[in-house]
């Protein structure tokens, strides 16, 4: 995933004595930055990533979900001892910066943009870092939210292939850490296993948790769900659970099961843990019916393949040798609320 940054940034300060200060969107610029700003030594950094959508109807913007990027922005916050940010305030701060750069997203000026238009979108990334210059290990005085914007290619090209990392080598998060929340230390340990998987010819790794039970979390910087026909015949989504802390609870995850609870109720979604092995014996027993990663950046991603202690397990991939019929209909309907298509409460107009 790479990008190029739109040309604005909004920026608020907040310092303990006075709190937050006013909100400006300003021209995207490097940062001030005291050499000795805690963020850059003790790593009180958190982010959000979500996007910023053109209805297909009214050729307005806008955005997913907002409230939910709100309240996990203030529970990664508090995890590493930075300050709250009005939930409301945020999505008014994060509607504000979106229709500045609202010339980002693409518009033919005609209301009825065909089903056959890229979907386009602007991702953003909204972030609060400490800034109080000061090497002493102490809860920061001062901090700033910033909120970005880059143009990101979508991930349509073809399904993923992941590869299940070695936890007696590297875990992601465990119990008791912080994998439940968005902070940038949480990512920087991942490169290197990442890197390594890519040297392979794998797109992400499947991140596994606890040596003997081989528990799958996330795939890279996604959720994961695998869907199988159960011994007993049933169809069932899975998806670990939130429980240990280990797993980041996704905004499309959450939107993935609420859908599928609703609207295909014959179906299991379960959030358990479940271990690699038993994705290996529902592939060799027949009943695997397909798996996907979804994340903002990935949307939903089809995986056709996962690379499990040196074999590389395929995954069914039914439409078109592309996706399977579940994540390609997850995938539809989380677009017409997305891009506007139809009403729902998750579509908020800026
Ligand atoms: N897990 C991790 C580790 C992530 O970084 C992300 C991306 N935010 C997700 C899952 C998916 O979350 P969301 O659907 O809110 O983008």
């Amino acid at each position: 995933m790479t990008g190029s940054t739109t040309d604005h940034m909004l920026t608020v300060t907040w310092s303990n004595s006075t709190g937050w200060g006013a909100p400006a969107i300003v021209p995207y610029a490097p940062l001030p930055l005291d050499p000795s700003a805690t963020v850059l030594h003790y790593a009180n950094e958190c982010f959000e990533g979500m996007k910023a959508y053109r209805s297909k109807r009214t050729g307005k913007i806008r955005v997913f979900r907002p409230d939910l990027n709100a309240k996990r922005l203030n529970m990664s916050a508090d995890r590493i001892a930075l300050p709250s940010f009005d939930n409301d305030e945020f999505v008014a701060l994060l509607c504000a910066f979106a229709a500045v750069e609202e010339r980002w997203l693409a518009w033919s000026g005609n209301a009825t943009m065909s089903d056959t238009d890229e979907n386009d979108f602007l991702y953003l990334r909204p972030m609060m870092i400490g800034t109080t210059p000061r090497l002493g290990l102490s809860k920061p005085n001062d901090a700033m939210l910033l909120i970005i914007a880059s143009k990101l290619p979508s991930w349509h090209s073809r399904p993923l292939r992941l590869l299940a990392s070695s936890p007696e080598e590297s875990v992601r998060a465990w119990p008791g850490g912080f994998g439940y929340a968005k902070v940038g230390a949480n990512y920087g340990p991942t490169l290197k296993t990442q890197s390594h998987a890519s040297s392979l010819g794998y797109d992400q790794v499947l991140w596994l948790f606890d040596a003997d039970k081989r528990l799958v979390t996330e795939a890279g910087g996604a959720n994961f769900f695998v869907v199988w026909r159960t011994e007993d015949g049933r169809v069932e989504f899975v998806t670990a659970p939130l429980e240990f802390g280990t797993v980041l609870d996704g905004v499309t995850r959450r939107s993935v099961m609420e859908l599928v609870r609703e609207r295909m109720p014959e179906i299991s979604v379960s959030e358990r843990h479940f271990s690699v092995d038993e994705i290996v014996a529902a592939v060799d027993s027949g009943r695997i019916i397909e798996a996907f990663a979804c994340g903002t950046a990935f949307f939903i991603a089809p995986v056709g393949e996962i690379g499990i202690s040196g074999r590389d397990v395929k995954i069914p991939l039914k439409v078109e040798g592309k996706s399977g019929e579940y994540a390609r209909t997850a995938r539809r309907w989380l677009e017409e609320i997305m891009y506007g298509e139809i009403e729902h409460a998750w579509g908020v107009e800026v």
